[in-house]
């Protein structure tokens, strides 16, 4: 971005004034978005990768934008700066509860095998006093037990709530919601956090899984953050597995469990009421 003195945002620049205007756009798009109701959540199968069996879905959001569906990477962060994200995050617990619910109803099985639903958290919501609360009361509105929903929040969201993070990870454990770290090894964090705070597991960011099939040092790291979460007893998923040598490998060092396109990509609820049929029934 161009600026002029004082750190003023030369508007004359028609780049410059066309980003602006995308961006205000954008924003005043989503926060009608909101009011209509234009979302939905796609789930993605979370695969127990020794047995091949469904361990649970990852709630991923989309805005259905006319006949258009928008990745959250392009408004998550507009709904973060605006604070939007507060109002959009209340809609993803609530409607990720509640399909649980309803499919747990329906197929009984679910809480028997530990089926869990996954839910991403985002930075802002960390700073929010009310948070734990609100977790405890959709749960308990939906009649849900805290066993099976889990949190991923980044590597880096923790880094920089580390503080808080430590006290708010601490209630959930006790009401029994899990935690994962999502996006593992691409902050640069102190990993004695690993050690100190209360966590289920790690989820092993894509960019090393999709190269470690032609890559020795990608190879490497995935090989390395296995040993570490297998000798702190975490649990692992590898994210983004789209073919069947990186899960010939992902077998061979013994991880846990994983995710990607090999699978399923995120589904329609419909779609993943589909496959949960097919996989748990
Ligand atoms: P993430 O949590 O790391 O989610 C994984 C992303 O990788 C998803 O992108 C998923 O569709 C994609 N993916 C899964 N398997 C594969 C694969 O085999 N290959 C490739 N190339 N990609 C794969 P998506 O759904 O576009 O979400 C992007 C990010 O947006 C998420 O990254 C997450 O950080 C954020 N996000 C999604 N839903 C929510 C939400 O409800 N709340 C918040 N705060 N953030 C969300
Ligand atoms: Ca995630
Ligand atoms: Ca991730
Ligand atoms: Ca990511």
């Amino acid at each position: 971005a161009k600026t002029k003195g004082h750190n003023r945002i030369d508007v004359f620049d028609p780049v410059m004034l066309q980003q602006v205007r995308d961006r205000l756009h954008l924003e005043v798009e989503l926060r009608q978005a909101i009011e209509q109701g234009d979302f939905a959540l796609y789930y993605q199968p979370i695969v127990n990768l020794r047995s091949q069996s469904l361990r649970g879905f990852e709630a991923l959001l989309r805005w259905q934008k006319g006949d258009t569906l928008i990745s959250p990477d392009v408004f998550i962060p507009v709904a973060e700066e605006t604070g939007l994200i507060f109002e959009l995050s209340r809609w993803v617990l609530h409607n990720a509860c509640e399909q649980l619910q309803q499919w747990q109803q329906r197929y009984p099985k679910l809480q028997s095998v530990g089926f869990t639903m996954s839910i991403n958290l985002s930075a802002n919501q960390f700073s929010l006093p009310t948070l734990v609360s609100e977790i405890q009361q959709t749960l308990g509105h939906h009649h849900l037990a805290g066993q099976f929903l889990k949190i991923e929040i980044t590597e880096s969201t923790l880094m920089q709530h580390l503080d808080s993070a430590c006290e708010i990870l601490a209630e959930l454990k006790a009401m029994g919601v899990r935690i994962n770290i999502d996006d593992f090894g691409t902050g640069y964090s102190s990993l004695s956090y690993l050690r100190n705070l209360p966590l289920d597991g790690i989820k092993i960011d894509r960019s090393f899984i999709s190269q470690m099939d032609r890559s020795q040092e990608d190879l490497e790291v995935v090989h390395t953050i296995l040993v570490l979460a297998r000798n702190l007893h975490l649990d692992c998923i590898a994210e983004g597995i789209e073919n069947t040598t990186q899960l010939q490998l992902l077998r061979s060092l013994r991880c846990p469990s994983g995710q990607g396109y090999l699978f399923a990509p995120p589904l329609t609820p419909h779609k993943a009421e589909v496959y949960l049929q097919e996989h748990i029934l």
